[in-house]
C-alpha cells in the first residue's frame, strides 16, 4: 500500500517523519533509564500533534483512524514508546471528538488543556487483579455515591503515560445504593490528593511508556465525574480507533528494524570475507523473509483500516478483518524482529545497535486488545458461520 496518497496525509506523515529523526537520538536514553520522555512529549505538545485528533472547531486537526495510523507508524520509527503512548492519549480523544458522550463543558477543558498546554489523558482501566479489562470482568477499584460525588478506591496497573497524565478514564466498579455493583467510568485529574504513583514498570519492552502503577485512596471526585455509558456495536469503537492505531506502532517498530538491519547487512565485513554479509546468501534470504512479512502485515492492515473507515455500514461483519489485521501485524512484527537478530547475530545483542529494542518492543504487542486467542476466536468463529454475520 503506497501512501500518501492526500495532501493531508503527506503533511501528518512529514510532521512525524520530522518528529521521529529527533525522537531516534534519545529513544534508546529513555528505554535504559525507563524514564518518561518528557522532551518527546513536549515536542509532540509544541508541532500540535497531541492535538491531532481533537475536532477542529476544538483547536485540532479532527484527524481520521486512518490518518492517525498512518502518522503513528512514521513516529514509531524513532521512538516506538513515545508513539504507543502519544496512541493512547489520541485515541482517547479521537473516541469523545466521535462520540460526543462527555458533558460538554468537560470535553470543551480538556481539548482546550490539550491544545493550548499538552495536556495528556489516557484510560487507565487494566488492574493486577482484573487484568485486562477486555475479558469483561468487574474492576477491584471501586466508587461509591456520597452526598457530594463519588469516593474513589483502587490500584490499576499499566498505566501508560503516567507520570505525564493531567487526566485519566478510569474504570471502577460503581455502588450506588442497593443496585448490584456495576462498571463505570469517571474523568479523573491526576493531581486530586489521593492519587500516587507507584513507579512499578520496568519492562522487556516499551519502556518509556511509564505504564507504572497507580493508586486511588480515598479519592474524591464530583458527581459530574461518572461518564455516561458508551455504546458500541463493534469491538474497538464503531470507528475503528481502537483498532489501528496501535498496531500501525508496531509496524513501524519493523520497518525500522528492518531498516537497521539491511543498513547493517551492508556494512558488517568480517575478516573472513572479501564483501559484506549481503552477499550471503542466508542473509539474502532472512532479508527477503522480512521484507514478505512486512509487506503481508502492511498490506493486510491498510487494507482492513482502508474499507473501514470508507464503509461504515460494513464494519459489523469486518470485526474478524480487524482482529486479523491486528493478529497479522503483531506476529509478523515480532517474526520481522527475530530475523533481525539473526542477520546481525550477536552484535545484536548489544544495546549498541537499536535490533534488541525493537525486538523488545514488538513483543509488547500480544498486550494489546483484542488478544491472539480473542482473535482466532473471532476469525475461527466468521469461518465457521458461527458470528452471526452474513457472509
Ligand atoms: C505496553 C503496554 C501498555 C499498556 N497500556 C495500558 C494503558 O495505558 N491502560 C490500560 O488500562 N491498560 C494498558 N495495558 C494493559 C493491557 O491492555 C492488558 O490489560 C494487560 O496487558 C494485561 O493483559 P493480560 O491478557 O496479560 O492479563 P490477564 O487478563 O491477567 O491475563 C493473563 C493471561 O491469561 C489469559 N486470559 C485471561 N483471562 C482470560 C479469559 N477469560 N479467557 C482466556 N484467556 C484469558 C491472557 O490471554 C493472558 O495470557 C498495556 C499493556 C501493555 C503491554
Amino acid at each position: 500500500m503506497t501512501y500518501p496518497r492526500t495532501e493531508r496525509q503527506a503533511e501528518l506523515m512529514a510532521v512525524a517523519d520530522r518528529l521521529a529523526a529527533r525522537f531516534a537520538e534519545t529513544a534508546a536514553l529513555y528505554d535504559r533509564t525507563g524514564d518518561f520522555p518528557f522532551a518527546h512529549f513536549a515536542a509532540l505538545h509544541e508541532t500540535g500533534y497531541l492535538a491531532l485528533t481533537v475536532p477542529e472547531e476544538y483547536g485540532g486537526r479532527g484527524a481520521t483512524p486512518l490518518e492517525l495510523a498512518l502518522a503513528q507508524e512514521r513516529l514509531a520509527h524513532g521512538c516506538a514508546a513515545t508513539a504507543l503512548g502519544a496512541t493512547m492519549h489520541l485515541t482517547v480523544m479521537a473516541i469523545q471528538g466521535e462520540t460526543r458522550t462527555w458533558p460538554e463543558e468537560a470535553y470543551a477543558r480538556v481539548c482546550r488543556d490539550v491544545v493550548e498546554r499538552g495536556a495528556l489523558i489516557n484510560s487507565i482501566h487494566s488492574e493486577p487483579d482484573m487484568g485486562s479489562p477486555s475479558r469483561g470482568a468487574l474492576p477491584s477499584t471501586t466508587a461509591v455515591r456520597t452526598t457530594n460525588g463519588w469516593v474513589l478506591n483502587g490500584h490499576k496497573r499499566w498505566a501508560s503515560l503516567a507520570p505525564g497524565l493531567t487526566y485519566a478514564d478510569v474504570l471502577a466498579a460503581v455502588s450506588d445504593g442497593d443496585e448490584p455493583p456495576r462498571r463505570g467510568n469517571f474523568l479523573v485529574p491526576m493531581d486530586l490528593a489521593g492519587i500516587t504513583i507507584e513507579e512499578t514498570w520496568d519492562n522487556l519492552g516499551m519502556r518509556a511508556t511509564a505504564s507504572h502503577d497507580v493508586i486511588f485512596t480515598d479519592v474524591q471526585v464530583p458527581a459530574e465525574a461518572l461518564l455516561p455509558a458508551t455504546t458500541r456495536s463493534v469491538p474497538g469503537g464503531n470507528s475503528g480507533w481502537g483498532l489501528f492505531p496501535v498496531p500501525a506502532v508496531y509496524l513501524g517498530v519493523a520497518y525500522a528494524a528492518r531498516n537497521a538491519t539491511i543498513t547493517f547487512a551492508q556494512e558488517r565485513v568480517p575478516n573472513g570475507m572479501s564483501g559484506p554479509i549481503a552477499e550471503l546468501q542466508t542473509v539474502q534470504h532472512r532479508i527477503a523473509e522480512m521484507e514478505l512479512l512486512f509487506w503481508q502485515a502492511r498490506t493486510v492492515f491498510y487494507d482492513v483500516a482502508e474499507r473501514w473507515v470508507a464503509d461504515p455500514a460494513a464494519r459489523p461483519g469486518m470485526a474478524w478483518e480487524a482482529a486479523a489485521a491486528k493478529h497479522v501485524v503483531t506476529n509478523n512484527v515480532m517474526r520481522i524482529t527475530d530475523l533481525a537478530l539473526r542477520v546481525a547475530g550477536s552484535a545484536a545483542l548489544s544495546r549498541a545497535l537499536p535490533l534488541e529494542r525493537y525486538f523488545r518492543d514488538a513483543r509488547a504487542g500480544l498486550g494489546h486488545p483484542p488478544m491472539d486467542d480473542v482473535a482466532l476466536t473471532t476469525i475461527g468463529k466468521h469461518a465457521l458461520g458461527l458470528d452471526g454475520e452474513r457472509r
